[in-house]
């Protein structure tokens, strides 16, 4: 009779092995964020590790604050449609399968298009004293509206 590990038992009868998320979905602060957005936990720094990770989901016309990461972030587009920009560059569209990558203290953006709800995850790494982003002003409107005529359905 083979021996079987810990981890082939805990499939037996069952193929899936899943992890039960306990954490609750919270809410983008509104020091941080323009209109609503929701936060799911994915990954949390513990002990060694510095990864935290969430799935960010966006309302139709919400947005981060101008931000940046000590240790960079990548963001993956898993759904819906929406904006990013860095300090000085162009609003540019995102969409599902899209990454974008913010060099370490790279002054940022990135939320939901004016009219379509838009989910990414987000990676990035803490910095010594478990920071992950430092927070500066919201975007404006007027900010926020040059990104409008991006070739999203409905727009004019
Ligand atoms: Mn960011």
């Amino acid at each position: 009779m083979s021996e079987r590990t810990a981890a082939e038992d805990s499939r037996e009868g069952d193929a899936l092995q899943v992890t039960r998320n306990t954490i609750q979905t919270t809410t983008g602060q509104g020091e941080w964020f323009t209109g609503a957005v929701y936060i799911d936990a994915v990954a949390v720094p513990v002990q060694g590790s510095r990864l935290s990770a969430s799935s960010v989901h966006f309302t139709p016309g919400a947005r981060t604050a101008w931000h940046r990461h000590p240790n960079g972030q990548t963001i993956y587009v898993t759904e819906g449609i929406g904006r990013v920009q860095r300090s000085g560059g162009k609003v540019q569209a995102i969409r599902p399968g899209d990454r974008v990558f913010f060099e370490p203290e790279e002054d940022h953006w990135h939320g939901a298009s004016p009219t379509r709800f838009m989910t990414h995850l987000s990676l990035v790494e803490i910095d010594d004293e478990g920071k992950s982003a430092s927070w500066g002003a919201h975007v404006t409107d007027e900010e926020y509206g040059a990104s409008e005529g991006l070739g999203d359905p409905g727009d004019h």
